[in-house]
């Protein structure tokens, strides 16, 4: 396969964990090819620009990037880097597995769902945001289309097939939203009556959280809008061991952008001990997007095996190696397979 991605490395301890992820993907020698490309503070430096426009030019090239976290610096023009990514190629799906993997701080077993998080409405929008001029009264809408919900369910329920999973939970408040929330619940029965063959069940949000830290292990995929969903994926990080397991992709009609959940890690860059494993797993996300599943299976294997093992991992899961010496291992653990 010959296949160009953009690689952003990002800042902080972006580098670092791009480095190491990039280490273990060439391991696999699938001939994959990178362009790298600058964001954030590295691209301020370099350019004065915080998102050039050979990024964006990039991006929509080669239609895959990985990417290192950015730090938005406060009082830029942005509102946030990744929130204009996101816009720029409508990035609508954002989705997010949390699978436990034995030798972690998980707080259960047997954990594997994935959350699918509509990510360019809902409550998020900046329209009609409103502060009354003594600044007691504000005011925010909410934007919930049939469009935008119809892509979302669709997609998860797409994501279903293809991993043959075999349940969804549409996750929702439309007992109060009625109309937001009632549109978006509507509008999902619709799609699921095409997928007789996947189970489908609805959830209000409030008992989808309780249920969550009581029984995680009854979830498949979840779909939901914007706000849930951001909130659902983080609690869902936190059962599976918190945010150096935690990866992310952000899927749109334009390009796809992998990247771990976690931030920039300022108190820890440039020490050598960033964990990784987020940005490995965003990369295996990445591969299964560009067909190679059986590859992103390598790698997860060898995670789980380097992690069982605590060979030679970071301090945040309990070892005393460094981020080189963990890519050491996974790459060892390849080469053993
Ligand atoms: P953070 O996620 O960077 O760090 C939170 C804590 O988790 C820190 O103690 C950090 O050391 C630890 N941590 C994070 N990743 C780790 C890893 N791979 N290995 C070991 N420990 C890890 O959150 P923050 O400090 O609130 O944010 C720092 C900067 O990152 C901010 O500028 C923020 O805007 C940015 N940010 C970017 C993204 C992104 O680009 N996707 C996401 C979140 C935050």
């Amino acid at each position: 396969m010959s296949k160009t991605i953009a690689v952003i490395r990002g800042d902080g301890i972006g580098p670092e964990i791009m480095n190491a992820t990039l280490r273990v993907l060439d391991e696999l020698k699938t001939g994959l090819n990178y362009e790298f490309v600058d964001a954030g503070m590295a691209a301020q430096e370099r350019c004065g620009e915080l998102l050039p426009q050979a990024t964006m030019e990039s991006i929509a090239r080669h239609r895959v990037a990985l990417k290192g976290p950015l730090t938005t610096p406060i009082g830029g023009g942005f509102s946030s880097l990744n929130v204009e990514l996101r816009k720029r190629f409508d990035l609508y799906a954002n989705v997010r597995p949390a699978i436990t993997i034995p030798g972690t701080k998980a707080r259960y077993d047997g954990i594997d769902l994935i959350t699918v998080r509509e990510n360019t409405e809902g409550a998020y929008g900046s329209e009609g945001q409103t502060l009354s001029e003594d600044g007691d009264t504000a005011h925010s809408q909410i934007k919930v289309t049939r469009r935008g919900s119809e892509r979302i369910v669709r997609y998860a329920f797409e994501l279903a097939r293809r991993q043959g999973r075999k349940k969804i939970t549409v996750v929702h408040k439309a007992n109060i939203m009625k109309t937001t929330s009632g549109l978006f619940l509507k509008v999902a029965r619709e799609v699921a009556a095409e997928y007789p063959e996947i189970q489908c069940n609805e959830m209000i949000v409030d008992n989808c959280c309780m249920q969550l830290v009581m029984n995680p292990q009854q979830f498949d995929v979840i779909v939901t809008t914007n706000l849930f969903g951001d909130i659902i994926s983080d609690l869902c990080a936190g059962l599976v061991g918190g945010l150096g397991l935690a990866p992310g992709a952000n899927i749109g009609t334009e390009a796809a952008i992998f990247e771990a959940v976690h931030g920039s890690a300022p108190d820890i860059a440039g020490k050598g001990v960033a964990n990784p494993c987020a940005l490995l797993l965003a990369a295996c996300q990445m591969l299964g997007h560009l067909g190679l599943e059986d590859q992103a299976q390598r790698v997860r294997a060898a995670i789980r095996d380097v992690l069982a093992r605590k060979d030679r991992v970071t301090p945040d899961l309990g070892g005393n190696g460094s981020t080189a010496s963990f890519a050491d291992a996974l790459i060892d653990s390849l080469r053993g397979s």
